[in-house]
């Protein structure tokens, strides 16, 4: 095996951050009891905000972004993996103070990994990545809640996105009833073949709503944040729940209490960075029974090491349809 391996390096100095593909010597890999070879990671959100420097997400530099890796173990210390094993890896703060999976080899905890489902090929489990099991997580929120396919519209915000297509897919496929709220109308066709029932224009949830409007969603995935999830949780039905993931429209909410105090709304946060690992294992072995695999590959757009930058800038500006995916090996 070689003695370097191709990687994404975030650098920074005065003036500023700058990205390359480089060559890494493996005795660079940070500590870790499992070595894995890379063969397929993925770009979401938060990469892009790393990529770009639009966020604060790199807490060392240099660094291997990339919060997603799917691939097979090298080398393992710890008695849960074996070389051969293929494994998954969604968040931890790798990408974002770990080195991450954006390389052909990356080398992590063994307690952050988790097995891949063999219902997925790595490209498949990078084409769902953190933003896939991110969805998966927020429809177990909404069923731990007592929402169900009889319980009435479901709605997805940043449906076209990559959070959002998955959910979409994965509701419908259990047949909720599903509303998919978009800035894109131009991917109508694409929303109702994830299995949307109907699109509603982004701009109904824009800018200031009143603290109650009409009761509407039994149930809600919400990318948005600021005042999309403000309007949606205005407008969700007595004792409906909204699971929040995101802040793709801002990170405020402007919201009363009204919705909460007076139709015992629940708003469910979700986060997939330190999830504990049997809600992880969970989702993904959801994902393998309740997310056709065959809805991926329309969703995914593959894309080489050297093009992560420029497609993190697309990403940033909403020009990315569902998710991108960063085959390595
Ligand atoms: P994408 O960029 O793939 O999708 C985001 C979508 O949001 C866009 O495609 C667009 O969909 C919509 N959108 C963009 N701008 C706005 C806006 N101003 N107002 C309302 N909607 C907007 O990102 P992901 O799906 O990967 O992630 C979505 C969000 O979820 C991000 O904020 C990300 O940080 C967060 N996230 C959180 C996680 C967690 O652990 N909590 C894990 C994963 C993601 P359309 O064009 O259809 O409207």
């Amino acid at each position: 095996m070689s003695d370097s391996f191709r990687a994404v390096l975030i650098s920074e100095d005065e003036g500023g951050q700058r990205v390359e593909v480089a060559d890494v010597p493996v005795d660079r890999l940070p500590a870790g009891d499992v070595t894995v070879a890379v063969e397929c990671s993925t770009l979401n959100y938060k990469d892009a905000l790393a990529l770009t420097g639009s966020g604060k997400i790199v807490r060392s530099f240099p660094m291997v972004p990339g919060i997603d890796f799917a691939g097979t173990v090298t080398e393992s210390s710890s008695p849960d993996y074996a070389p051969g094993d293929r494994v998954v890896l969604n968040g931890w703060g790798v990408g974002e103070r770990h080195w991450g999976g954006l390389a052909e080899r990356a080398r992590v905890s063994a307690d952050w990994l988790v097995p891949l489902e063999s219902a997925f090929t790595p490209q498949q489990a990078m084409s769902i990545g953190t933003a896939g099991y991110t969805a998966m997580l927020c429809v177990m929120a909404l069923e731990r809640h007592g929402v169900t396919p009889d319980s009435g519209e479901v709605l997805v915000t940043g449906a076209s996105g990559g959070v959002g297509s998955i959910a979409v897919a994965v509701l419908a496929k259990l047949g909720y009833t599903v509303v998919a709220v978009t800035g894109r109308p131009e991917e109508e066709e694409y929303l109702t073949g994830l299995g949307a029932s109907r699109i509603l224009p982004r701009s109904d949830f824009e800018g200031p709503g009143r603290p109650l409007a009409k009761e509407q969603w039994a149930g809600a995935v919400d990318v948005a944040g600021g005042h999309v999830l403000a309007n949606v949780c205005a407008s969700t039905r007595y004792r409906g729940t909204v699971a929040a993931c995101g802040l793709a429209a801002g990170m405020d909410l402007p919201a009363t209490v009204a919705p909460f105090i007076l139709r015992g709304v629940t708003l469910a946060g979700i986060d997939s960075v330190m999830c504990p690992q049997e809600d992880r294992r969970e989702a993904w072995r959801r994902l393998a029974q309740d997310l056709d695999p065959a809805v991926l590959e329309p969703m995914t757009e593959a894309i080489f090491l050297d093009e992560c930058a420029s497609t993190a800038e697309k990403l940033l500006a909403g020009r990315v349809r569902g998710r991108v995916i960063v085959p390595i090996a």
